[in-house]
C-alpha cells in the first residue's frame, strides 16, 4: 500500500484524492491518509501530491507512518 507521511501536515492540497481510483483516501483536521487495506498499489497518487508525501509502504522507515495510516484510516471520514 501507499502511505501518506509528514508533508502532508497543514498542507492538504487534496490532489491525489481526486485520482485515487478506490477512494481510498481518508481526512483528518491536518492531513489525509490512505486506507491500507482498500488501496491497490496502483500509485497514481505518488506524483500528483505536490508535497510529495506519498510514498510506498516498501520504503524503508515508515512505520510510523503506516501504522498512523491504518489507524486514522478506521476512524476518519471517507472522501
Ligand atoms: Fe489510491 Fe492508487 Fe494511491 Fe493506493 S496507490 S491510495 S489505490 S491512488
Amino acid at each position: 500500500a501507499y502511505v501518506v507521511t509528514e508533508a502532508c501536515i497543514k498542507c492538504k492540497y487534496m490532489d491525489c484524492v481526486e485520482v485515487c481510483p478506490v477512494d481510498c483516501f481518508y481526512e483528518g483536521e491536518n492531513m489525509v491518509v490512505i486506507n491500507p487495506n482498500e488501496c491497490i498499489d496502483c500509485g497514481v497518487c505518488e506524483p500528483e501530491c505536490p508535497a510529495e508525501a506519498i510514498l510506498p509502504d516498501t520504503e524503508g522507515g515508515l512505520e510510523k507512518w503506516m501504522e498512523l495510516n491504518a489507524t486514522f484510516s478506521a476512524s476518519w471520514p471517507n472522501i
